[in-house]
């Protein structure tokens, strides 16, 4: 018997595999039931842009598909170096904004280096550092009273970095909280920041946020070289199945992930879907907004039901049951509606709803306030 656990690094061994929100096909096959809905991944409940579909469509095709794609993403990088005036020498592009933070540990990390985050931070800082057998420094969050509960503490992050410290993941708005970051005191804590540390900041979320609370990358990139911005096409964009993300860094630094990326980390048909998602800038409005109108009405739901949410500038809301929150996931699941439970990032008592279409968020309040009745 081969000990796999015995070959492998500590690193992998010791990681927890992470554990997606249960896609809808699951639910309805382990309850026999049809019609649900999944408010667990926050995904657009719109979809994504006709004009995305449209393009992969009349680009799909035997040729098409025999051909490896653009290895360099010549088209979609030069899209995206107008898009934020910046040049194309400070774009990576990623398998989703996922495999960015992959890149960096692995260019970054390894025995006797660490990476700093928060607690209650993405799920993927912790895997990113323990399969580049880095080691994890975790911050303390601020605290559940304080008047951004369980979001990132800059001081407290600061405060741990030393000479081991490669790089710092910070998640603004973050996952799984919806917490955010003063612009002022993120160009502080990096002004603080040694330039021989990278600052990862990681905008999943960047076009759900009000206009005066939006960081301005591309002036920081320029003042700070080791900045790097990370952005998705899977939530506002709605093409999370396609895979794409990019990192915005020093050419130096883009250099360096160039070589570690895979060369064909994204597929043809995600840079075609990519480059019809990014022209559609009504699309990422229309998003925006009914992001806008669904929150207001989750929170007045919830405080009809006398539940406690934390702050977000995302396009999900975390809410406290009060008590273990195993039990109500539980039961939501069997009236059909799929959250996501948050034991695993350490908070029991808390679930995350993304926001869906205003028949969705009935859906869930309608569901959510039975099953709180009956408990
Ligand atoms: C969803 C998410 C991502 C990225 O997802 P990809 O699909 O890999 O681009 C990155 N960071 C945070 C905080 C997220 O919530």
């Amino acid at each position: 018997m081969i000990d796999f656990k015995q070959l492998a690094m500590p690193g992998p061994v010791a990681l927890k595999p992470y554990t997606p929100g249960k896609p809808v096909e699951v639910l309805e096959r382990e309850l026999g039931i049809t019609g649900s809905i999944k408010l667990a991944s926050n995904e657009n409940p719109l979809g994504c842009s006709p004009a995305v579909t449209a393009a992969v469509q009349s680009a799909l095709g035997g040729e098409f598909f025999a051909r490896y794609p653009d290895a360099a993403g010549h088209e979609l990088k030069a899209d995206l170096a107008a898009y934020h005036g910046i040049e194309a020498e400070r774009i990576t592009l990623g398998n989703g904004s996922n495999d960015i933070l992959v890149l960096l540990a692995q260019a970054l990390l390894g025995p006797g280096r660490a990476a700093v985050f928060s607690d209650y931070a993405f799920a993927v800082y912790p895997i990113a550092t323990a399969a580049a057998s880095g080691q994890a420094r975790i911050a303390k969050a601020l605290g559940a009273d304080s008047d951004m509960p369980y979001g990132h503490d800059l001081d407290a992050m600061a405060a741990l970095i030393d000479d081991t410290v490669r790089l710092v993941f910070v998640a603004n708005p973050n996952n799984p909280t919806g917490t955010w970051i003063e612009p002022d005191a993120f160009e502080a804590f990096l002004r603080g920041v040694p330039q021989d540390v990278v600052v990862v900041l990681d905008e999943a979320y960047y076009d759900y946020q009000p206009e005066e609370w939006r960081i301005d990358a591309r002036r920081l990139l320029d003042a700070y070289p080791n900045l790097v911005v990370t952005r998705t096409f899977s939530k506002v964009y709605g093409i999370a199945a396609m895979r794409v993300g990019y990192g915005l860094s020093h050419p130096g630094l883009a250099d360096i992930l160039n070589r570690v990326r895979q060369p064909f980390n994204n597929n043809a048909v995600a840079h075609v879907a990519a480059r019809a998602a990014l022209a559609d800038s009504d699309f990422v409005d229309e998003s925006v907004a009914l992001n806008q109108t669904g929150l207001a009405r989750l929170r007045q739901g919830l405080d009809q039901l006398g539940l406690g949410y934390l702050p977000t500038h995302a396009n999900f809301l975390t809410f406290d049951l009060g008590r273990d929150a195993a039990p109500v996931y539980e039961a939501l699941l069997r009236e059909g509606v799929i959250v996501r439970p948050l034991a695993g990032y350490g908070m029991p008592q808390h679930l995350r709803a993304t926001v869906g279409t205003a028949d969705e968020n009935e859906r869930f309040l309608t569901a959510l306030s039975r099953v709180i009745a009956a408990s």
